[in-house]
């Protein structure tokens, strides 16, 4: 069982409009955009990344939005609800807030003894606000201290049963514990994480999901370095996955691998981070494109979406 893992890192997601987009999780959900790059694999896409004031592994929202690209249709194989973490008392101000910007799905549950919010993004996305101790800061902007988002509370992945339990042995074997169990719904917790460290696995007999414009794309998980990225990429390797290269993204380390009940994982590196090429009181403010597009710029400032903050 490995122990490098400390929870989530980032999840990234599709979208359609990139203004709306931005405008959803700055002024509504009050993020801060840490970071306006581009696809690194497809550099005629944005790649916009929301979190905390740093950008700090555990908080980051992270979207590929394509002009006009048609809606995701929800099924198994993937993570059907992203939930972020809220402090106590604060869903009221949320149901009232997301009411009033005419949020889709607005809907309070209950899961493990905690309360929930649901709520769709501007593609169909699913969200969920929890009410959850929580010491980390918030960005504070849009939304008071005192009720504002703290980062990542968990995702959960809508698997088949069969997926269900070989991905409930994957996230074992990545040292997470099985928690709960309540209804269809497992719980999955890495002891001592970063607060973003659970993950609920749904199990339902349904079509397999169609990506697509407010589907997420890949959940990534934390780990502290270069080094430990290695180890676990070694183990996957030796369990018998297939696990990509190390491959640089600017402000993190990614290696990808595909899971059996069809989530595609990545492990991200908490180094070196989003103030790598910005001063971290300008994060996100300008389009910032790596070494190997920069000759590009021209065309991309052209084509873009522009964003209006
Ligand atoms: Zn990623």
């Amino acid at each position: 069982m490995l122990k490098q893992i400390n929870g989530l890192h980032h999840v990234t997601s599709l979208a359609s409009g990139a203004q709306e987009n931005n405008a959803f999780f700055t002024k509504v959900l009050g993020l801060r955009r840490v970071k306006k790059t581009v696809n690194f694999d497809a550099p005629d896409v944005y790649h916009l990344y929301y979190g905390d004031a740093a950008g700090t592994p555990g908080t980051v929202m992270t979207y590929f939005p394509f002009p006009d690209a048609a809606r995701g249709r929800p099924g198994v194989g993937e993570v059907g609800t992203t939930a972020f973490a809220v402090p106590k008392g604060a869903l009221p101000f949320w149901e009232e807030r997301l009411g009033a910007y005419e949020v889709d799905g607005l809907i309070r549950t209950d899961r493990m003894g905690e309360t929930r919010l649901m709520f769709k993004g501007p593609d169909g996305d699913g969200f969920a606000l929890v009410e959850a101790e929580d010491d980390r800061a918030p960005w504070v902007a849009d939304v008071p201290e005192d009720v504002a988002i703290r980062g990542f509370h968990s995702a959960d992945m809508r698997l088949s049963p069969r997926g269900a339990a070989a991905s409930g042995e994957l996230l074992t074997f990545m040292g997470y514990e099985k928690e709960d169990t309540q209804h269809n719904v497992t719980r999955y917790r890495v002891p001592d994480g970063n607060e973003a460290q659970v993950i609920d696995i749904t199990e339902v007999e349904a079509a397999h999901a169609a990506q697509g414009a407010g589907s997420v794309h890949h959940i990534a998980f934390s780990v502290d370095n270069r080094d430990k990225q290695l180890e676990v990429r070694k183990a996957l390797m030796d369990t018998g996955y297939q696990v990509t290269p190390v491959i640089d993204r600017d402000y993190f380390w990614a290696i990808y691998f595909r899971t059996p009940g069809g989530v595609l994982f990545e492990v991200a590196t908490n180094e070196p981070g989003f103030d790598r090429d910005e001063d971290s009181a300008h994060l996100g403010e300008a389009l910032k494109l790596p070494t190997q597009h920069e000759h590009l710029r021209a065309r991309l400032e052209q084509m873009l979406e522009p964003i209006r903050d």
